[in-house]
């Protein structure tokens, strides 16, 4: 089985869809995924080939090289991509998405041309940095401070769990520049910190999954960041932060959505052939239903990725539905991969199959973005509770 079926797509979402396919196929392999997930290896070439087909372009305006596509163009793209191997998604996510749009919205004219035209043709790895050992959840609650002397900015503390840092030529960093502001939140700012800065110091951390993308801690010891590298103006971080959430949500939602069809293909193409008391397992009624419940969370992961997306492209406010896709995304992706290795029995759980490491690296999609306890408050909070 492929990808679900194409209702709702233009002729050129088609198309997008077919080349991302066959893009990801020949640059990642199954086999070849399995080694790199083993020995912790980043999908640089797969990325590479994205950004030489002007894919990374696609969430941006044509004046700085980008093709000004749509939200809708960018969850059929990142869904495509996490039906072949939701690693490759996580890269595009990382930079393109999470890290550059920064840039974009925030940043100065002088700032964009500088860095977006490198970020499109691959030449500029980002990572974003908001959470820290001690705040998660609680985002406003962030100690990384920088202080202002005389044309630079010295930056002070630690980051947490941030993915692909270790790749990354700069990160977008969000800091306290008014440890008096009240809210705290008002004292926020953002800086683009080059890795290779005096100070800064990246260190890896283990997880359960996610291994060619992981994730990192950073340290910040008194890091001299010129004030041009400010993104946006100073203490106004906040709202840009939250302005962003939509397309961070919508992102996560058509990552689950791709990575739940591709769970359900390959438990269907297991069940079909392994044979058990003379017969297909597929011929089971029991593991008929598990799969027509895979079919409708796939389905239903799908429709709240392009419902947001088509709602977002309208200008509709949509904070809600996008709470509601970001937990039906990843919920669904994890209930997929988890009903698929049991679908498959001991073959599931062994190493030797991919869908062990679908159920490790989906297990983060509920905790991570906004984890799905906070945005089911988003969604309380928005019916009066
Ligand atoms: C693999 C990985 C990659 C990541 N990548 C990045 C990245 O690139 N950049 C970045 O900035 N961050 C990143 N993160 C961090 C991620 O965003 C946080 O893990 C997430 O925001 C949750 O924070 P926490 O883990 O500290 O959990 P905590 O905030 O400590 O929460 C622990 C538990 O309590 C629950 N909880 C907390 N507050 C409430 C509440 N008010 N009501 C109900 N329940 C609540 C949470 O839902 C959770 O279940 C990454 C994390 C991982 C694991």
């Amino acid at each position: 089985m492929a990808l679900l079926n194409d209702f709702g797509l233009t002729e050129e979402q088609k198309l997008m869809r077919e080349s991302l396919l066959s893009l990801a196929e020949r640059m990642l392999p199954r086999d070849r995924i399995r080694e790199m997930d083993e020995n912790r290896e980043w999908p640089r070439e797969a990325y590479q080939a994205l950004a030489k087909g002007g894919w990374l372009g696609l969430p941006y305006p044509e004046e700085y090289g980008g093709l000004g596509g749509s939200y809708k163009d960018i969850a059929v793209l990142l869904e495509t991509l996490a039906y072949h191997y939701s690693g490759l998604a996580t890269t595009y996510m990382t930079t393109p998405v999470y890290s550059g749009v920064h840039i974009l919205h925030s940043g100065s004219e002088e700032m964009k041309r500088e860095y977006l035209p490198a970020l499109i043709k691959g030449e500029l790895y980002l990572c974003f940095a908001l959470t820290e050992p001690h705040t998660g959840s609680d985002a406003a609650g962030i100690k990384t401070n920088a202080v202002r002397q005389g044309d630079d900015f010295i930056i002070n503390g630690a980051k947490c769990w941030i993915t692909s840092a270790h790749v990354a030529d700069y990160i977008v960093l969000v800091v306290k520049t008014d440890p008096d502001a009240v809210p705290a939140h008002n004292g926020f700012s953002k800086f683009l910190v080059p890795t290779n800065a005096k100070g800064v110091d990246i260190q890896p951390l283990d997880t359960v999954g996610r291994r060619t993308t992981h994730t990192n801690q950073i340290f910040l010891d008194d890091v001299r960041v010129p004030a041009r590298n400010m993104i946006g103006a100073e203490n106004k971080a906040w709202k840009a932060l939250m302005g962003g959430l939509n397309l961070e949500r919508l992102a996560i939602s058509a990552n689950g959505a791709g990575g739940a069809q591709k769970a359900l293909s390959l438990a269907q193409e297991y069940a079909k052939e392994r044979v058990q008391f003379d017969q297909p397992i597929s011929d089971f009624q029991a593991i008929q239903h598990k799969l027509s419940d895979m079919r409708i969370k796939a389905e239903l992961a799908r429709l709240m990725a392009y419902r947001v997306a088509e709602m977002m492209d309208a200008g509709v406010d949509c904070r809600v539905e996008t709470s509601i896709a970001k937990i039906v995304g990843t919920e669904n992706d994890f209930d997929c991969a988890n009903i698929g290795l049991q679908i498959m029995g001991a073959a599931g759980y062994s190493m030797e199959h991919e869908m062990q490491r679908m159920f490790r690296d989906t297990r983060l999609g509920p905790i991570g973005g906004g984890s799905n306890e906070i945005q089911r408050n988003i969604i309380a909070k928005s019916m009066g509770l």
